[in-house]
């Protein structure tokens, strides 16, 4: 399964955060896939579309999709050189398909900073040269293979070190490799390298429990914001001491506890979702009366792929998918209408799964 990595320098608020993930965590028994390990949180993906789809259809039963985020510990400066943990840290990190990286943006003296301030951006440059560092050395170690293939005028290589160069110069002045700029053929390149700083990316900004209804007043985040601009990485700002909090509260509690401190929704959802799209994860459903269900695919899945998440079954005998998307369906009222009013379609082979699709698929045992 695929998984969001939660990194960050010590105490600045990682394992608040992965708490409140974990207790707020999914039933693990709904997902097979679910890795039993204490550094994985199961989340269910927070979707009002399956809301509302339960209350169309009203099923005996809701399920919403879920993924996991991996606590990932010890970062400390000169990881690259394997000093510490360090190694463990960056294979670690290896291993994870997004990066979420959380920044201290709140001041408490009671709790030390590493640096002794809060400086957000030292912070995230501390991390980032980290993973720059390891990168560059998987790049040389890879431009001496290959330097000799290209010699030798191999098509294949010579394309690859034209890529290799460029990542070298990029990383040397600091730059994230996923915010160079590579066609899309390149790109499947460099995907295979496995760098570090390939991975999407977002920052979480932690703001204090006063802070969190406006964050923009707290320049620290303004700072986190402008930088993450600059690399097109997204930024989603909470407090995670709060989020522990709500996370032990049920639904109608949460909601009155919300409404309290002024936000409509809470940060460990905003960061739940920003999370999901950014590992390219995307949700179709199946709605019938037995069970309304949300399904994890990935972006430009076919859909007998899609279907195989189901049951392999359902991949091998694919027929085709009645389909009709969230809106028509809801504009329709009921299934029946939708049908009536020609929005279900029917889908092949070749047909790219869509967010929000209300697909069933028929197959052969
Ligand atoms: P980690 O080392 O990054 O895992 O940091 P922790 O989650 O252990 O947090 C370090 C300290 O900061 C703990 O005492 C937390 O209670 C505190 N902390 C974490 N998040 C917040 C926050 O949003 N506001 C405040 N005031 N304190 C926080």
């Amino acid at each position: 399964a695929l998984t969001a990595g939660i990194v960050g320098l010590p105490n600045v608020g990682k394992s608040t955060l992965f708490n409140a993930i974990t207790q707020a965590g999914a039933e693990a028994a709904n997902y097979p896939f679910a890795t039993i390990d204490p550094n994985v949180g199961i989340v269910e993906v927070p979707d009002e579309r399956l809301d509302k789809l339960t209350e169309l259809v009203k099923p005996k039963k809701t399920v919403p999709t879920a993924f996991e985020f991996t606590d990932i510990a010890g970062i400390v400066k000169g990881a690259s050189k394997g000093e510490g943990l360090g190694n463990q840290f960056l294979s670690h990190i290896r291993q994870v398909d997004a990066i979420c990286q959380v920044v201290r943006c709140f001041q408490d003296e009671n709790i030390t900073h590493v640096s002794g301030k809060i400086d957000p951006l030292d912070d995230i440059e501390i991390i980032n040269l980290e993973l720059i560092l390891a990168d560059l050395e998987t790049v040389n170690k890879r431009s001496q293979r290959v330097e000799k293939l290209a010699r030798q005028k191999d098509k294949e290589a010579v394309a690859e070190q034209e890529i290799l160069v460029k990542l070298k110069a990029g990383l040397e002045e600091e730059k994230p490799a996923r915010a160079l700029d590579f066609s899309e053929d390149q790109w499947k390149i460099v995907k295979g390298l496995h760098l570090l700083t390939a991975k999407p990316t977002l920052y979480v900004a932690n703001v204090s429990e006063e802070e969190v209804a406006d964050p923009d007043g707290n320049e620290n985040v303004q700072k986190v914001r402008e930088f993450a601009a600059a690399e097109n990485a997204e930024v989603i700002v909470i407090c995670a001491k709060i989020e522990e909090e709500i996370s032990e509260l049920d639904q109608e509690e949460k909601e009155m506890f919300l409404e309290d401190l002024n936000i409509t929704e809470s940060g460990l959802d905003k960061l739940i979702k920003a999370s999901y799209h950014l590992l390219g994860l995307a949700t179709y459903f199946t709605a019938g009366e037995q069970e309304v269900r949300a399904w994890t695919f990935r972006e430009g899945m076919k859909a007998p792929q899609a279907a195989g998440i189901i049951h392999t079954d359902f991949e091998r005998g694919f027929i085709r998918a009645e389909t009709v998307s969230y809106e028509d369906l809801v504009a329709a009222g009921t299934m029946g209408q939708a049908r009536e009013n020609g929005k279900v379609r029917l889908e092949g082979k070749e047909y790219i799964v869509k967010d929000g699709d209300v697909i069933h698929f028929r197959f052969n045992v």
